[in-house]
């Protein structure tokens, strides 16, 4: 193996990337406020994508910003693009996702430090694509989703520049997001980024007789998603196949989401590269606690089957995130904790960082701001002392240990 393979992590806001960076994302991707999908996503000003960017560097990571919108008029009358991307390239961020060739050839001739690379937005399924937008200057390719192991073996070997395949995360079932449930049902453009996730909504199923319609589903409701993604079992098969980069999905999830799925990438590929043996069932479990629904190769494995697909279209919020470290005042063994989910006395909790093992803790007692005592932490975003006598760092992840 040459190259180490690059991690690649979502960040919908400064806070989430420093997260990804700390917990080992070789590399960000982050929407600013124009030119970007995910319009709901807390996107990132001007000032920010350069604080980001700096953070990213000072720890060896990179920043790509999207740029990937099915851009009408007004995108282009918001904020002038040469003068959007001459930003970027001022502030150092290392590319651009694209999904638009008009954008892409404007980046190519007025930005040239910034390496364009086109999204998984444009469909891109075979190395004729790949070479041709090679030759045009394109740096990289995010494959489209439907391609599978064997197809990205041969990818690899044909294409002139570098492939980024999704390991993780949301799966549309239409072809790489081109649907448009959710702007026929609630007028929200899935392909400006609104997607209100229609494809897992409850429905009724109607059989047509004679005169009438009769329920077929008696008493579950039906849905027409597909399972999120998970590539844990495959990645030594992908790096093996010589991709450049592996992309987490989730620009729209909790730091805790992050920080948990980073990490257990981070250290499944750390481990390869180690030449280690590999125990997938603890990265499975691991990785499970951080994901509300249930999980697939996708297309990864070859032809999609009936596990592929969700039948239960409940997600199951995670309860087990708690809270994360603010700071720690060594001295009085003090963890200044922010909640995000209910925890009382008695509860064990599990602290892990990027520097921290997976570590036990039991709640003896815990205190407000104000040095007053409680048994209980109901409020998300309260500010929590607690008395932890092993160190602990700003970013440190809590979760309710099950069982
Ligand atoms: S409704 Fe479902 S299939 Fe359609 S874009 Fe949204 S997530 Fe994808």
């Amino acid at each position: 193996m040459k190259n180490k393979i690059e991690l690649l992590a979502p960040a919908g806001s400064l806070e989430k990337l420093k997260i990804a960076v700390m917990y080992g994302a070789d590399a960000v991707y982050i929407g600013g406020k124009f030119y970007s999908l995910r319009a709901r996503a807390n996107n990132f000003s001007l000032d920010d994508i350069k604080e980001g960017v700096d953070f990213a560097h000072k720890n060896q990571s990179k920043v790509y910003v999207t740029m990937n919108v099915a851009a009408r008029d007004e995108d282009f009358s918001e904020y002038e693009l040469t003068e959007y991307l001459k930003y970027l390239e001022s502030v150092d961020v290392d590319g651009i996702i694209v999904s638009s060739m008009y954008i892409a050839s404007v980046a190519l001739s007025i930005a040239p430090k910034l390496e364009v690379h086109m999204s998984t937005q444009a469909s891109i399924t075979n190395s004729e694509a790949v070479n041709y937008l090679a030759s045009l200057g394109i740096k990289r390719v995010v494959l489209a989703r439907e391609v599978d192991l064997e197809q990205i073996r041969l990818l690899t070997k044909k294409s002139k520049v570098g492939l980024e395949v999704f390991i993780h995360g949301g799966m549309c079932s239409s072809f790489s997001g081109r649907c448009m449930l959710s702007n026929y049902y609630v007028n929200r453009d899935a392909n400006r980024g609104g997607c209100a996730h229609s494809c897992r909504w409850n429905y009724n199923l109607y059989k047509k007789s004679l005169f009438k319609y009769k329920k077929v589903n008696k008493d579950n409701y039906f849905n027409i998603a597909s399972k999120d993604l998970c590539a844990i079992t495959l990645i030594k098969d992908l790096i093996e196949a010589g991709v450049e980069s592996l992309k987490i999905e989730g620009r729209m999830k909790s730091e805790y989401y992050i920080a948990t799925v980073v990490r257990c990438y981070r250290n499944l590929i750390d481990a390869i590269y180690n030449g280690e043996d590999i125990d997938y069932n603890y990265y499975l479990e691991e990785i499970k606690k951080a994901e509300n629904r249930e999980t697939s190769t996708g297309f990864l494995a070859g032809g999609i089957t009936v596990n592929e697909q969700l039948y239960d279209s409940n997600d199951h919020p995670t309860k087990e995130f708690v809270g994360y470290v603010l700071d720690y005042e060594e001295d009085k063994h003090l963890a200044i904790i922010e909640q995000r989910n209910h925890f009382k006395v008695g509860d064990t909790l599990e602290f892990f960082g990027p520097n921290l093992k997976n570590t036990s803790y039991k709640v003896e007692k815990m205190m407000l701001e104000d040095g007053s005592m409680v048994d209980v932490a109901p409020h998300p975003k309260q500010t929590i002392y607690l008395d932890v006598n092993f160190r602990v760092a700003r970013g440190d992840m809590i979760r309710k240990k099950q069982g």
